[in-house]
């Protein structure tokens, strides 16, 4: 059995699969951003008792993953997710778009965990997946730390390319089009790796009737936190490095400055631009 210690101390061997792409993709599912629900007064946390959904930013990581199988000719996606209450609403979205098989590590004493930990459990099922390739979202729409991939990729010991718009298989290793402020940079790295994709860089594809029907049937494999080695102690808000000290509303915006016209506005204009550092 796989334990953390483990996976940080003694990395894993991968070997590249003979039958294809294995692409493994960390879906997180989360309340429906239209209707989130409340906070939780004494943890500060979401309240996770709704139907949780597939998040957006990883949907993009779904249809980028089944796009990269589709032109190797050979390979398997598959899905990762932890989340409260055996939730798989969103993992049938996602399984419904193509995907052939999913782990869901669902466990009480998981509740609290921060995003270290959330990791950990996701590596451990990760690396049991052996995969050539790992795609996550840049950030989720919920927590949005933007830390999760490059965690996951260290504690397997992959190396990791972050906010990629574009991936493409060359032999043993992929190359990235790695978006920047100022356009992009092509990266190549080796496989295994692990790939967080920026939203909005591909299209999802919708699920078919006959995609919804087939999820149905596709294998989603439960592990608690025991299964993945960990002890309850370690994960959970007994095990998290992180306090949540303070939550506070985000301030209205304001009202934004009326500038008239009177021939010279655009001087005003460029003046603003420059105290706000646009150009
Ligand atoms: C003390 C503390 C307690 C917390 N308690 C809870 C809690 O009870 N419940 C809770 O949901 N959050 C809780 N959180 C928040 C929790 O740390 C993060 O939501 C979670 O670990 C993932 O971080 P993120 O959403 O910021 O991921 P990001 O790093 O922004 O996510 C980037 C990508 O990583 C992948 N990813 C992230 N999380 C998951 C996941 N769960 N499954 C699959 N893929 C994933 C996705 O591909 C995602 O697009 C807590 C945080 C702290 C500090």
């Amino acid at each position: 059995m796989l334990c953390p210690v483990e996976l940080i101390d003694r990395p894993v061997k991968f070997w590249r699969n003979i039958h294809g792409m294995n692409v493994v993709v960390c879906v997180k599912q989360i309340p429906d951003p239209a209707d989130p629900g409340a906070l939780d007064p004494e943890t500060r946390t979401l309240k996770r008792e709704v139907k949780l959904i597939l998040d957006e930013s990883d949907s993009y990581g779904v249809e980028m993953a089944l796009q990269l199988v589709d032109a190797a000719g050979e390979g398997e996606v598959s899905l990762v997710s932890m989340a409260p209450n055996d939730e798989r609403s969103g993992l049938a979205t996602a399984l419904a778009m193509g995907a052939s098989s999913a782990t869901l590590i669902s466990d009480p004493c998981l509740v609290g965990s921060d995003s270290l930990t959330t990791a950990k459990l996701l590596s451990a099922a990760i690396a049991a997946r052996n995969p050539d390739l790992v795609i996550a979202g840049s950030e989720s729409s919920d927590g949005y730390t933007g830390t999760v991939p490059e965690q996951i990729a260290a504690v397997l010991g992959f190396p990791s390319v972050t906010a990629a718009k574009s991936i493409t298989v060359n032999g043993e290793g992929i190359e990235v089009e790695r978006q920047t402020d100022a356009g992009y940079d092509d990266v190549t790295c080796p496989m295994p790796c692990v790939v967080s994709v920026t939203a909005g860089v591909v299209e999802p594809r919708y699920p078919s009737f006959k995609g919804i029907m087939a999820a149905k049937s596709k294998p989603v494999d439960i592990k608690t936190a025991a299964d993945l080695g960990f002890e309850p102690g370690s994960v959970g808000w007994a095990g998290a490095g992180q306090e949540i000290v303070d939550v506070a509303e985000s301030p209205q915006r304001e009202a934004g400055e009326i500038v008239e016209d009177d021939g010279e506005a655009y001087n005003r204009i460029v003046s603003f631009l420059e105290e706000h550092k646009v150009i």
